[in-house]
């Protein structure tokens, strides 16, 4: 990738660890704000229930009570003394008395006059139509005046004969440090009416409880909570203006932008120094390069019929100047990005040159392994490079291998043509991580490979029941038919080995036989073996 095109993807993604943060952050403050504000509503409009509920106990205690006591005469002495008693406990019922006629023939209103029994003042004194009946039986009327009361309308709520009448606006009369909250009481004849309102309420939210007991939303310009009884056939809603949202929700994003900046920030900052670690590293291969930074480490391949050592690959080192060690998987694909993978096949050749030199006079059957990238399979230069390297080695037909992978094949034609050079120089050529590709049978038809290594993620399967353990099985069987000889990669253990060897597989490579190790380390190893020795 070019410079100006990495710098450009960095600033995209440098801006979206900003930005990101903090449009979550302002998000979770607006889901925040309105649950919040949902809650409160919720809690306004249980506490409207509530007192609503508490009504409607007294009212059915007291009604309870009275049928109860109720001898022949339900206006007698004693049951007007009752209904006294009921209305001085009750702090919620006004008045409670027994109608007949859409009138009160008594209550617990009134006193004695002359003439006039106690409790009989409101005798007579009219109550107009019921307006809803309840599924309960309950009968409603909804907005009574009486004359010892005008311009004050009451809620009278009758039930065997027996009414109560509240004042409209107890229930909703609670006091808030919200302003312009809006209250109301419900009240089913068949579904649910507001039966008392204070503030700006539309009927149809009420349509929101659809059947459940509590519902919370947004209509409009209010945050709405509605709520039924369970107990009786009444209900509550609570709203508040969304104005007020609007300020929790500014508060909220106060508070939680500032985290998310800071957020976006570090990560902006992170983002920017993976970035320029990965611009600088280009550079610094290149310095590594030219001061002898990369060595060479073997590590051994081993027959698994007779423990016998028969190769080892050269697997390259990057010590750095600090001392720190750099992993292949880590500068190997930038080295492939930025071009300068081929200098470094360069430099593992010359240093394979000079490790190695001597070595095939003594052990003429071992072989080196070298990695090679998909570009040197493309570059006809290759082939010379290794043919010379075998010439300065005094290397025998089969004492050099190459290393390479599907990744490889991109132009078939010509990665084709130098795998054939490479036989013809009597150079070995292995296909290396086999599996984890875009393997493809004709390929592996159509190249005149030497070699097959199974990728260490399919040994790892062995003897596990991991989805894939069969595919091991699948590519020693692929890799018989097209007469390849086999290579396990990354064994490390015994029952690996084993498996392996049962099946057919003759070489592994692995921690179980060795890590790789410095060239010295493996001529003495060999020297004292004679090469015939695994430990
Ligand atoms: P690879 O060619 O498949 O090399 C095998 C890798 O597996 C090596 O890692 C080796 O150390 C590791 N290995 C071997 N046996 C075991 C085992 O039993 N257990 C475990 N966990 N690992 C094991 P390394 O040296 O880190 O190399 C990683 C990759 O880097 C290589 O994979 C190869 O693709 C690349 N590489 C290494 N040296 C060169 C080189 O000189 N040139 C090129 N182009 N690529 C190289
Ligand atoms: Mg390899
Ligand atoms: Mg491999």
């Amino acid at each position: 990738m070019s410079k100006p095109a990495m710098l450009f993807i960095t600033l995209i993604i440098t801006l979206m660890a900003i930005a990101t943060p903090i449009v979550l952050a302002v998000h979770f403050a607006d889901q925040e704000g309105t649950n919040t504000e949902k809650d409160r509503a919720l809690g306004y409009a249980r506490d409207v229930l509530g007192r609503s509920e508490s009504a409607a106990d007294q009212i059915d205690a007291g009604i309870e009570a009275l049928v109860a006591a109720d001898g022949d005469d339900p206006c007698s002495q004693a049951s007007i003394a009752l209904m006294r008693k009921i209305d001085l406990v009750s702090s919620y019922i006004q008045a409670i008395g027994y109608v007949r006629d859409n009138q009160f023939q008594c209550s617990s209103l009134g006193t004695a006059t002359a003439g006039m029994p106690l409790g009989t003042a409101t005798a007579g004194m009219p109550l107009g139509p019921v307006d809803w009946v309840q599924p309960s039986g309950v009968r409603l009327r909804i907005n009574v005046e009486f004359p010892f009361a005008r311009g004050t309308t009451f809620v009278v709520i009758e039930r065997d004969g027996y009414a109560a009448i509240l004042h409209k606006d107890l229930p909703i009369d609670t006091t808030t440090e919200t302003k312009d909250i809006s209250l109301a009481t419900l009240a089913k004849p068949d579904a649910f009416k507001i039966l008392t309102a204070r503030g700006f309420v539309k009927p149809s939210w009420i349509t929101h409880l659809d059947g459940h007991n509590e519902a919370t939303f947004v209509d409009g310009d209010y945050v709405v909570a509605v709520v039924a009884s369970r107990r009786y056939f009444i209900g509550a809603l609570s709203a508040l203006p969304i104005s007020q949202l609007k300020e929790r929700i500014k508060t909220a994003t106060m508070a939680i932008v500032p985290v998310g900046v800071l957020a976006g920030l570090i990560l902006a900052l992170a983002v920017i120094y993976l970035a320029r670690l990965q611009l600088a590293m280009p550079a610094v291969i290149k310095t590594a390069l030219r001061r002898n930074e990369f060595f060479l480490a073997y590590q051994p391949i081993v027959d698994l019929g007779t423990g016998k050592w028969v190769g080892a690959e050269a697997l390259i080192r990057w010590q750095r100047h600090s001392g720190e060690l750099v992993r292949p998987a880590v500068f190997i694909p930038i080295a492939e990005d930025s071009g300068l993978i081929q200098r470094i096949t360069e430099r593992v050749v010359l240093l394979v040159s000079r490790d190695v030199i001597n070595l095939f006079d003594r052990h003429p059957e071992f072989h080196v392994g070298i990695n090679l990238s998909p570009m040197d399979l493309h570059d006809t230069s290759t082939v010379e490079m290794l043919s010379r390297l075998a010439t300065e080695i005094k290397a025998r037909p089969g004492n050099l291998m190459v290393e390479v992978t599907e990744r490889g094949f991109t132009d078939p034609k010509i990665a084709a043509k130098i795998v054939r050079e490479f036989r013809v120089s009597g150079i070995i050529v292995a296909i290396d991580d086999f599996g984890t590709g875009y393997s493809s049978l004709s390929n592996l038809e159509r190249f005149e490979l030497d070699l097959l290594k199974i990728d260490k993620s399919f040994v790892d399967t062995i003897g596990t029941d991991a989805a894939t353990n069969q595919v091991v099985l699948h590519i020693i069987e692929m890799a018989k038919a097209l007469k390849l000889q086999i290579i396990a990669e990354g064994v490390e253990t015994e029952a690996q080995a084993q498996f392996l060897r049962e099946r057919g597989v003759q070489y592994a490579q692995g921690w179980l036989f060795a890590k790789a190790m410095p060239i010295e380390e493996l001529r003495a190893k060999l020297a004292r073996s004679g090469g015939a020795s695994h430990s």
